[in-house]
């Protein structure tokens, strides 16, 4: 068995301040899709994901950025309205 002392070291952030670079939305198995018929525009997906990917539109709903969504889950767990499905990443 592999040593944690013989691994390298996962250091991506490199630079202060760059980890907005870093597209974490690679990390991801299953995507959320938002039914915006459903949607009461509450916000609660955007106050409950770790990693700030849902941003209000014009229209006030909100949209994930694929871009750094890690597909964890958690703001289609909290959504009230239970307007958002984690479907399976297409590759
Ligand atoms: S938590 Fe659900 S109902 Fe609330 S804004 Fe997000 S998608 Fe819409
Ligand atoms: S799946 Fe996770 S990372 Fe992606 S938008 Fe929802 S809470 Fe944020």
């Amino acid at each position: 068995m592999v040593s944690w002392k013989e691994l390298e070291l996962g250091c991506t952030i490199v630079e202060p301040g760059s980890s907005s670079k870093l597209k974490t939305g690679d990390w991801r198995s299953q995507r959320p899709v938002t039914d915006y018929e459903k949607c009461v525009k509450c916000g609660m997906c955007y106050i409950f994901c770790p990693d700030m990917v849902y941003k209000p539109n014009k229209m006030g709903f909100f949209q994930a950025d694929y871009y750094y969504c890690k597909g964890c889950g958690i703001c289609a767990r909290e959504c009230p309205a239970e307007a958002i499905t984690m479907v399976e990443e297409k590759v």
